[in-house]
């Protein structure tokens, strides 16, 4: 029977067929999965198994889990056990959210370019989406439009919401119509908060239960699947610090900061890093203001992260 997973707990997981019922599975003998990930967990959110009901447990809903079929994209962060190794946080994305706040507390660029170079590696639309645009003064609002300007020319969608008044929830919870969403954010940006929006009758903060990542009451390292009234469903990933960006070379890093391919052909040196090699196209583009100072300047610094490890 085939099912799709909504939450794991490391060694359970909670799997629903595709006329919703809901089994808790476990793997069990060997899986065949997709054979060039190595990862700390085998299974994540949003992969679709095949599932056989357990014997003689038909009430209990307990299942075995035989067979993972092959991913069409996943996102991956470093593992919170292993620093070096991956860990999925989701798969079979159709796109990814990330939740920023240019205040109270205000995410940075650097936080936001690791996040989008994780999601292009893997193929992953991304909408940047500032939350608390109630409390935004002037200031606020014209950086908004400046980040929001950067962002769009280079092929991001950008929004600007609120979730206190609700101001544009509806057309974010439009643009989930039907797809599989991954909705991410550092916490305190007001995630949880844009979730029970979306989400009406559940209140993130007291399921308790859900095992929802909420502060406190789970410290989950896991993301979590719900189904959205409008035939979406929303992966709900728990507060991250950092997206680190992982099984990245440096020679590969400007690919996935998309408005640099443009000019990757036309560096003097097909090795170039675009620091400090003569002939280099994109430091001359962002010389000519094509590309964005703070963009190369957040290439620049994860390149830097990259270099520390034994590439
Ligand atoms: P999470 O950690 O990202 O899940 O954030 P929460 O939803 O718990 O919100 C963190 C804090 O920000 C709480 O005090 C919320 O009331 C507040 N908050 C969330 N969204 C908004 C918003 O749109 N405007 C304002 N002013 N505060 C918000
Ligand atoms: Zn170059």
């Amino acid at each position: 029977m085939q099912a799709t997973i909504y939450r794991s707990t490391g060694s359970w997981y909670t799997a629903k067929t595709t006329n919703g019922e809901i089994f808790q599975a476990r793997i069990k003998g060997l899986l065949k999965r997709d054979g060039d990930i190595t990862s700390t967990n085998p299974i994540a959110v949003g992969d679709i198994v095949e599932i056989v009901v357990e014997d003689g447990d038909a009430n209990a809903k307990n299942a075995m889990i035989t067979e993972i079929a092959e991913r069409r994209n996943y996102i991956v962060r470093s593992s919170p056990h292993r620093k070096n190794q991956k860990h999925i946080v989701a798969a079979n994305l159709d796109q990814a959210m990330l939740i920023c706040t240019l205040k109270e507390p205000r995410t940075s660029n650097g936080f936001m370019d690791r996040f989008l170079v994780t999601a292009a590696a893997y193929h992953i639309p991304v909408t940047l989406v500032f939350n608390k645009k109630d409390i935004y003064k002037e200031k606020e609002l014209d950086r908004f439009a400046e980040l929001a300007a950067v962002y769009e020319d280079i092929g991001y969608t950008v929004c600007l919401v609120s979730a206190t008044t609700g101001e544009g929830v509806d057309e974010l919870s439009a643009s989930m119509k039907n797809k599989t969403t991954l909705m991410s954010g550092h916490s305190g940006v007001g995630k949880s908060s844009l979730i029970n929006r979306l989400l009406p009758g559940l209140d993130l903060r007291t399921t308790a239960v859900s095992g929802w990542s909420g502060k406190g009451l789970h410290t989950t390292t896991y993301a979590e699947m719900q189904d959205l009234p409008n035939g979406g469903k929303l992966i709900d990933t728990p507060g991250v610090r950092e997206f680190g960006v992982i099984d990245i070379p440096k020679t590969e890093l400007s690919h996935y900061f998309l408005e640099m391919q443009a000019y990757l052909n036309d560096c003097q040196f097909n090795n170039c890093l675009h620091i400090n090699e003569p002939g280099c196209a994109v430091k001359a583009a962002v010389e000519a203001g094509e590309i964005n100072m703070e963009r190369y300047i957040s290439y620049a610094t994860i390149l830097e992260t990259i270099e520390e490890k034994s590439y």
